[in-house]
């Protein structure tokens, strides 16, 4: 495995390589979630590029860019066993000038839910993932569900743009409990671990209401909300594949997202239905 810290020696790797690119672009800690993006572009592309980066320009002032798990010795060691066949690891000095272009997320979907509780973070990630994009040129780009509205925001991206990447949508790795895997899972203590379940736990309540037949969104968000009554629940909602807000579940064209805190400790999860 080949390791660049370097942008314009990534830029050179890449223009060698003829066959098809995978891209599996990571802010490191890595887990049994980025572990299966990166085992699917292994499986379906000759070379893979995993980058590395804990991109500052996502995180809002007070957020927990100093506090972020990094574990890069380990995550180095993962990718080298998996078979990654390049490990993008850059500075913050060598992919940022000191006055860099605004990427603005669209003004509506880039600013609700998450973007509402967190204004300016989809900036941020449309700002790199638009770098790493440009500088990998990959075939596809492995992206995973349980981010479910950068997912969307990325493939509205790669459109608008006119980018030639396929974005590959990847399911939600969980623990065997539900929980799904996520980096600040290990921010969690004991108790808040039971705590953070009720996110999981909420969403399958609602699954169970729609294979019952319930329709209705208000009901379901209502009983989502009791369960999840011992966390502070940022938003509980319904919407499109498209980030639309649904009064009525549409079958196969439905994600549930919930997003609350557990403590010092912010998580998300969703259920596509
Ligand atoms: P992150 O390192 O948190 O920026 O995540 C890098 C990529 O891994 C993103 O596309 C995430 O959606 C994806 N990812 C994170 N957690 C999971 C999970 N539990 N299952 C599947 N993909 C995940």
């Amino acid at each position: 495995m080949i390791q660049i810290t370097n942008p314009n020696e990534l830029q050179e790797y890449r223009n060698y390589i003829q066959e098809s690119v995978g891209f599996v672009p990571t802010m490191g800690a890595l887990h049994e979630g980025h572990i299966s993006l990166i085992k699917r572009s292994i499986k379906e592309n000759s070379k893979t590029i995993v980058s590395i980066f804990v991109n500052p320009t996502q995180f809002l002032p007070g957020e927990d860019l100093d506090a972020y798990p990094r574990k890069i010795e380990s995550d180095i060691k993962i990718c080298e066993l998996a078979g990654v066949d390049c490990l993008f690891m850059p500075t913050i000095d060598t992919i940022y000038t000191k006055d860099e272009l605004a990427i603005k997320a669209p003004s509506i979907k880039g600013y609700i839910l998450e973007g509402y509780n967190r204004p300016g973070h989809f900036d941020g990630v449309l700002q790199i993932v638009l770098k790493l994009l440009n500088l990998t040129k990959p075939t596809h780009a492995y992206f995973g569900k349980k981010d479910a509205q950068q997912l969307f925001l990325i493939q509205n991206m790669v459109k608008q743009l006119y980018l030639s990447t396929n974005i590959v949508p990847c399911e939600i790795i969980r623990e065997s409990d539900g929980l799904a895997l996520s980096s600040r899972n290990v921010y969690l203590s004991n108790t808040e671990r039971k705590d953070a379940l009720l996110l999981s736990k909420s969403l399958k309540k609602a699954t169970k209401l729609i294979i019952e037949g319930e329709r209705e969104c208000q009901k379901i968000q209502h009983q989502m909300m009791e369960i999840l009554s011992p966390t502070a629940v940022e938003y509980v909602q319904i919407v499109d594949r498209d980030f639309n807000y649904l009064e009525e579940v549409l079958i196969d064209n439905s994600i549930i997202l919930v997003a609350a805190r557990v403590g010092k400790t912010r998580l998300i999860d969703n259920m596509w239905v």
